[in-house]
């Protein structure tokens, strides 16, 4: 049959699809080797090698969804396609109690394709699912445990606005005082609280958490509405269009959201009566969303996103240019604000492609009238750079750590909160 089936070549090197591609065809090896990898919290991850007789694509081919992985030719390849119309014939022909087989078990198998993918960790090796599963019930547990016993706080990392160098917000982060671990990181427990669904919980006390932080900040640098200007304004003021300044604005907080807590429209509803009850104007919070929520199911994601921006919160793509997305495809989404993976930023001052990549970004953002914001700076020549660039906002080590609720309000209160 495979004689009959069109062929297609590759070199080495060549990509044969990406992640988030349309899926039309699969894949038979008849030469050559391929590797299928995604990308994970910024980083690439292998999921596998294949070579002549493996098949693969099919996934993509049978549920007519995007790519959930890259392929790539590690060598030059020969190809044997299938494409969709050549498939549903062969399955329209075939024995209904065949279908319902191939069917089943193809559910099964995409399943657990998914929850390999998930355990994968960044260096590509993988635990058994027996010993992965026993892990996150453990942690489960822990997490529960913790949540009972108030062991989650947030820390806040301030964001200034590049050219004047004032504090306009905080990103809240999500750190867990362990009794005995002292203070974990939220990259160990968060896939697990995304897996498990606690993220759900967990999210709406970050939300409800970090909005009374907001009104404390607020109240201190004296923003609201009319009144008397009290002496610490001039540490937060709102920019005007040119980036210069105009009368003191209220901070704002940026607060991570996992494409978890947007599935279900009841509880974007919820996130919406969370800010509603706070009190804060809703323009002051800024959802930070990954790539992976628009990709994953994209009307999904716009319903999501607009209802979120009806209530009238403002939206942040988050490690903006690790991921898939294109500009253009941007379009598509109720988004306000870019933020530039730190990948880019950490290699500006060293790498001319990263420098030429941010320049981009920033330059197409503003095109279409998005705001951009540069993560992780650590050094004062990625600041210059960025502020020549016109990059509008900037986080990083240089100007402040993630601080603690007291630290950070008084770094507000200080006079050096100006870079
Ligand atoms: P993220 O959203 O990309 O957050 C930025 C991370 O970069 C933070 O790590 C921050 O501490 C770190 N960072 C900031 N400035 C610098 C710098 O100059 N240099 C370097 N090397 N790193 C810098 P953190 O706090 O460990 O958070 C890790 C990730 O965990 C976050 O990445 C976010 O994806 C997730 N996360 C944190 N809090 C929450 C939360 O409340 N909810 C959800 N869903 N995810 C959260
Ligand atoms: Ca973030
Ligand atoms: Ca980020």
């Amino acid at each position: 049959m495979a004689d009959q089936l069109p062929r297609k070549q590759f070199t080495a090197g060549e990509e044969i699809f990406a992640r988030g591609d349309k899926g039309e065809q699969a894949y038979f090896i008849d030469r050559g080797v391929v590797e299928i990898s995604t990308i994970q919290r910024g980083k690439k991850v292998v999921i596998a090698r294949l070579g002549t007789g493996d098949l693969f694509g099919e996934l993509a081919l049978l549920n007519q969804q995007t790519r959930t992985a890259t392929a790539t030719a590690l060598e030059n390849v020969e190809l044997v396609t299938i494409n969709a119309d050549q498939l549903n014939r062969a399955l329209n022909d075939a024995n209904p109690l065949l279908r319902k087989l191939l069917q089943v078990n193809l559910g099964r198998f995409q399943w657990t394709q998914q929850f390999m993918l998930q355990n994968t960790d960044s260096k590509g090796s993988h635990q058994s699912l027996e010993q992965q599963a026993k892990a996150d019930q453990a942690l489960e547990r822990e997490i529960a445990r913790a949540i009972e016993a108030r062991e989650f706080e947030l820390h806040y990392q301030p964001i200034i606005t590049l050219q004047g160098g004032w504090t306009v917000g905080f990103e809240a982060l999500l750190r867990w005082r362990h009794p005995t671990r002292g203070l974990v990181s939220p990259d160990s427990f968060i896939p697990v609280a995304e897996r498990t669904g606690q993220i759900v919980e967990l999210g709406r006390w970050v939300l409800e958490e970090s909005l009374e932080a907001l009104k404390a900040f607020q109240l201190l640098v004296g923003h609201k509405g009319a009144g008397p200007r009290p002496p610490l304004t001039a540490l937060a003021v709102a920019e005007d269009s040119q980036g210069g300044m105009r009368k003191p604005g209220p901070l704002f907080m940026s607060v991570n959201v996992s494409s978890r807590q947007l599935l279900e429209m009841q509880e974007v509803d919820r996130i919406g009566d969370i800010v509603k009850k706070s009190g804060i104007e809703p323009d002051r919070i800024k959802l930070e969303i990954t790539e992976s929520l628009l990709v994953d199911d994209p009307a999904h994601a716009a319903a999501a996103l607009q209802l979120l921006r009806d209530y009238g919160m403002k939206i942040a793509l988050d490690d903006f240019g690790t991921g898939y997305s294109s500009l253009s495809y941007l379009h598509q989404f109720p988004l306000d604000t870019l933020k530039i993976d730190q990948k880019f930023v950490s290699t500006m001052d060293q790498d001319p492609k990263s420098y030429r990549i941010i320049r981009a970004i920033v330059g197409l953002a503003r095109e279409m009238g998005l705001e951009t914001i540069a993560e992780g700076i650590e050094r004062n020549n990625q600041l210059a750079a960025l502020r020549e660039i016109g990059c509008d906002r900037g986080q990083g080590y240089l100007m402040s750590r993630p601080a603690s609720f007291r630290e950070a309000r008084k770094l507000l209160q200080s006079r050096r909160a100006r870079w």
